[in-house]
C-alpha cells in the first residue's frame, strides 16, 4: 500500500529509505564503521564477487550512506541514487563513468565555477572537450552539437543570475543525437523541481548546499535509472569519493526538513525580490519566482517555486555594492549558499574574480551585481538589514 511512488515528498522526505536495526532506533542510525564482518569464508566470496547483497567496506557503500541514496532517489523519483563526498566529486565521477577520450561536451557557459575549471583543466587532458552555450538559446545547443557529443550539461536556474534553461527542449536535443542530458539541480533540489521527469538522464547535487540545508558538511550524489548510475558507482567503489557516514546521517537529517524548508527560503526569496525591485537604489533584480523576470512563465512551468536565491544590481556600480556589503550586520558575508543563514557576496569581486572584466562583463556579471541566499530568518528583519545598507 505504502509503495513509495504512491507518496507525497513531504512524506518520503521523512520516511524513504528508513531500515531498522535489531535495536529498533526510532530516528536513523549512523554507522561509522569502515568494514563489515562475515560469518564464513564462503559467504566473504559471494559478497565480493556480487553473488550475495551485503556490505563489505565503506569505500564501497555503508548503511547510512544506503539510506541517504535511497530517500533522496524516491524524491527525485530516480531508480537509484550514489552519493558523494562533495558536489565536484558526484560531477567528476559522472564525467570518469560516461566519458572517454575522443568525446565531446555541450554545457552551459553559466555553470558553477569548479565544473568548468574540471572541463577546461583536467578533462581536457584526456581528450575530452567542451563547448560552452548560452544558457537560454535553445538554437545554439542544437548547434554546437557535433557526431562525437556524448553529454549536455546545465543549471537551471543559473548562478547568479537566475537563468531558466528549458530542460524539455534541450533533452529532446540530446536524445535526438543519442546523447545524454545532465543537469546539475543544487538550486531547486527535487522538492521545487524533478528534472527526470521533463526528460533530463541524469541528475547531480551539491548537497552541501540545500540538502543539508544547515552550512554543516559537504556532499553529493548522482541521480538517475540504474543503468546510467551504475557505472558512477563502480567508479566510486574504485576511485574511493565515497560519502562518509557521519556526512550521509547529517544529510538524511537535512532531507527530512527539506521540503518545508524550500518553500520558506522561496517565500521569504520571493518577498525580499519584491521589496528590492522597488527600491530606487536598485536597477534591476533577477529572481524567476517574479513576474518581470524575462522566463518567468518557464520557469514556472518547471518550478513550482521561485527558490532561495535572489540576485539584484544597485546603482553605483563596485562602491555601492560593496558598501551595501559591509554595511549589513545580519546577512553573513560568505559564499556559501542554501543556508538557514542568508549569506551576501559581490560575484564580480569574489566567484567570478578571476576573469578578465570582459568575460565578466560579457557574462552579464556586473560590478553593481550582488547575490543573496535568502535564508529563514524574520523576512522583516531581512529587510531591515538590507534597508540600512542600502540607505
Ligand atoms: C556548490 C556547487 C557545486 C559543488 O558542490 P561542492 O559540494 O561544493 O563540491 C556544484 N554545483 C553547484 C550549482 C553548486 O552551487
Amino acid at each position: 500500500m505504502f509503495e513509495d511512488e504512491f507518496l507525497h515528498p513531504d512524506t518520503l522526505a521523512v520516511r524513504a529509505g528508513t531500515t531498522r536495526s535489531q535495536f529498533g532506533e526510532h530516528s536513523d542510525a549512523m554507522y561509522l564503521t569502515s568494514s563489515f564482518v562475515v560469518g564464513s569464508a564462503e559467504e566473504a566470496s559471494l559478497k565480493f564477487t556480487g553473488q550475495m547483497p551485503g556490505f563489505i567496506y565503506s569505500r564501497f557503500t555503508n548503511p547510512t550512506v544506503t539510506a541517504f541514496e535511497e530517500r533522496l532517489a524516491a524524491l527525485e523519483g530516480a531508480e537509484r541514487a550514489v552519493a558523494t563526498a562533495s558536489g565536484m566529486s558526484a560531477i567528476l565521477s559522472l564525467f570518469m563513468a560516461h566519458l572517454k577520450s575522443g568525446d565531446h561536451v555541450v554545457a552551459s557557459a553559466s555553470l558553477f565555477g569548479s565544473t568548468i575549471q574540471l572541463l577546461n583543466v583536467y578533462l581536457s587532458k584526456f581528450g575530452v572537450s567542451v563547448t560552452y552555450v548560452s544558457a537560454t538559446d535553445i538554437t545554439e545547443w542544437a548547434d554546437a552539437c557535433q557526431p562525437n557529443t556524448k553529454l549536455l550539461f546545465l543549471e537551471t536556474p543559473s548562478n547568479p543570475l537566475t537563468e531558466i534553461s528549458d530542460i524539455r527542449k534541450i533533452a529532446d536535443i540530446a536524445h535526438a543525437r543519442g546523447a545524454l542530458l545532465v543537469v546539475d539541480n543544487c538550486f531547486c533540489t527535487p522538492i521545487l523541481q524533478k528534472p527526470l521527469a521533463m526528460g533530463a538522464d541524469l541528475v547531480v547535487h551539491s548537497a552541501t548546499k540545500y540538502i543539508d540545508g544547515q552550512g554543516r558538511v559537504l556532499g553529493g550524489a548522482v541521480v538517475g535509472s540504474s543503468a546510467l548510475v551504475d557505472p558512477v558507482y563502480l567508479f566510486l567503489r574504485t576511485a574511493g569519493p565515497s560519502l562518509s557516514a557521519f556526512n550521509a546521517w547529517v544529510l538524511l537529517k537535512g532531507l527530512e526538513t527539506l521540503p518545508i524548508r524550500m518553500r520558506a527560503h522561496s517565500e521569504n526569496a520571493l518577498k525580499l525580490a519584491t521589496y528590492l525591485q522597488a527600491h530606487p537604489a536598485v536597477e534591476q533584480v533577477y529572481y524567476p519566482g517574479l513576474p518581470s523576470h524575462p522566463q518567468h512563465a518557464l520557469a514556472m512551468t518547471q518550478q513550482n517555486a521561485g527558490g532561495g536565491m535572489v540576485s539584484f544590481v544597485v546603482k553605483g556600480g563596485r562602491e555601492q555594492a560593496w558598501k551595501i556589503v559591509d554595511a549589513v550586520q545580519l546577512i553573513s558575508r560568505t559564499a556559501n549558499l542554501g543556508d538557514t543563514r542568508s549569506t551576501i557576496t559581490h560575484p564580480a569581486s569574489t566567484t567570478h574574480g578571476r576573469i578578465t572584466p570582459a568575460a565578466r562583463e560579457a557574462a552579464g556579471i556586473t560590478e553593481g551585481l550582488i547575490r543573496i541566499s535568502v535564508g529563514l530568518e524574520y523576512i522583516n528583519d531581512l529587510i531591515a538589514d538590507l534597508e540600512q545598507g542600502l540607505a
